[in-house]
């Protein structure tokens, strides 16, 4: 195969695995990332999925997602404090911020430039996308999405890129073991 010019929107995980792995095989890859810092500080409490230890082997790195916290239920708290339900729920929660500065340790130098939002991908239905950021057009050979819910690459394929607000929404944090609710010490 000839040596393609590949950008990728969006660093995280999705992305870093393409730019990983393209190189690989000899592609020119550059990952565009919106957000001007790099992404750690996520916490912790990711559950490894299986496509996940799968894509962690073929870039040798499955000791990321071995250290983890076991986690045997789940329970529900009402707003003054008292269980209002338990389910069992064994899992390995491991750390995003491991997982994501372990992974983007592997890039090459000068493979990903923070703080670029692509602002519109155009599929013209020969060999190349062309992709605009930031007011600058490129021309490439292959654009992958891997810029997540909101996703502008996914504009370029389908028209399908509406999603509703589902009427609620779910704040999740960490909290020091010592402080957590006396419910939660049983
Ligand atoms: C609260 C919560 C808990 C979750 N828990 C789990 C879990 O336990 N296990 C699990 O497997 N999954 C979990 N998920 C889902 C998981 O986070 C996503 O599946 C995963 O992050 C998707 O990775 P991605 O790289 O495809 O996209 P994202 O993580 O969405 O990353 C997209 C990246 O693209 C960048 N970007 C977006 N638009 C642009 C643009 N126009 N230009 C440049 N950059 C752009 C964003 O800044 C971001 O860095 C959870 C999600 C949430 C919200």
């Amino acid at each position: 195969m000839r040596r393609l010019r590949v950008r990728v929107v969006g660093d995280f995980l999705g992305g870093l695995f393409a730019a990983i792995l393209l190189p690989r095989d000899g592609h020119d890859v550059i990952v565009y990332e919106r957000s001007t810092a790099e992404l750690g500080g996520r916490g912790a409490g990711l559950i490894g999925q299986h496509d996940l230890y799968d894509v962690l082997g073929r870039i040798g790195s499955r000791e990321l997602a071995q250290v983890g916290v076991e986690a045997f239920e789940r329970m529900y708290l009402d707003v003054d404090g008292r269980v209002s339900g338990r389910i069992r729920a064994p899992q390995t929660q491991i750390s995003w911020d491991v997982l994501y500065e372990g992974v983007f340790s592997m890039l090459a130098p000068g493979s990903y430039v923070l703080g670029r939002k692509v602002r519109r991908v155009v599929d013209d239905e020969r060999e190349a996308s062309k992709m605009f950021a930031d007011g600058a057009t490129e021309t490439v050979d292959l654009v992958i999405g891997a810029d997540g819910l909101g996703s502008v690459t996914r504009a370029a394929v389908t028209t399908l890129t509406q999603y509703d607000y589902g009427g609620y929404v779910a704040w999740r944090g960490l909290i020091p073991e010592a402080k957590r609710p006396s419910a939660a010490r049983s």
